[in-house]
């Protein structure tokens, strides 16, 4: 590829151009369907294991009221306020981020900073809009002071929330964004760079690991590998779509 067309993809520029579609992997995982759920919200949050099984009951309402109550991390003492996620609630696709930063505490919403703006571009870039057939979660529902990395036990503590929101929404794929949403999400200590391009699975939706938008702020060079990755799930989606559409 010319230099010039690279520099402008590494933008520097808006450079999240739709190009040629990358090769995807022929294999693409089933998606298992989730239990529906009208239970009664469980604000309490009783601890470990039946804490789990009551946020597993839980629907949207329940969840949001559970989530905005919970006290079950040193984080609840710290932020401003929870942010639960943001978007279409029966989206094929979930964008995991890892945690609110300032601007997201402030304002409730996930990805509303400088990293939201680039993760909104991305989603241009594939033809996709915040809020339309997307959700936006992050894995932890509040804010670590100083945006330091979150720790085992808050993810611990949060990891039913994220997967609660995966068996309502059932979305056809999920994106994680960064090291701590790939990790976490797949249970995993495997790099990143390891973790690219392949289908992984998270209780039977299939996941695309990508670059965590804040992380490509600071490093422009791997813009062109996130591109990559974002090619890569269009392409697992069109796969997938094509699948659900075909008749049996
Ligand atoms: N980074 C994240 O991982 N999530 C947000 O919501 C904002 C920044």
């Amino acid at each position: 590829m010319p230099r010039d067309v690279v520099l402008k993809e590494l933008e520097l520029l808006p450079a999240w151009r739709q190009r040629q579609q990358s090769a995807v992997d022929q294999a693409v995982l089933p998606v298992q369907s989730a239990p529906a759920s009208s239970s009664k919200p469980d604000v309490d949050m009783p601890l470990g294991e039946s804490r789990r099984e009551a946020i597993m009951q839980m629907d949207w309402e329940a969840l949001r009221e559970g989530v905005g109550h919970c006290q079950s991390c040193a984080l609840a003492q710290t932020r401003t306020q929870t942010v639960f996620g943001v978007g279409d609630e029966h989206a094929d696709w979930l964008f995991v981020g890892e945690a609110p930063g300032a601007e997201e505490d402030r304002r409730g919403e996930p990805f509303v900073g400088e990293a939201g703006k680039l993760l909104d571009n991305m989603l241009a870039a594939i033809g996709l809009r915040r809020g339309d057939n997307v959700y936006i979660a992050n894995v932890l529902k509040c804010r670590p002071p100083d945006n330091r990395e979150p720790q085992r036990e808050e993810l611990l503590q949060c990891d039913p929330f994220l997967k609660r929101q995966v068996e309502l929404i059932r979305p056809k794929l999920i994106v994680a964004l960064g090291h701590v949403a790939a990790q976490s999400v797949l249970n995993s200590d495997v790099s990143i760079g390891a973790l690219r391009g392949k289908l992984h699975d998270f209780h039977g939706v299939p996941v695309v690991v990508t670059y965590h938008p804040a992380y490509l702020l600071r490093n422009l060079l791997d813009k062109a590998l996130a591109w990559e990755d974002l090619c890569f799930a269009r392409a697992a989606m069109r796969q997938l779509q094509s699948v659900t559409a075909t008749p049996l």
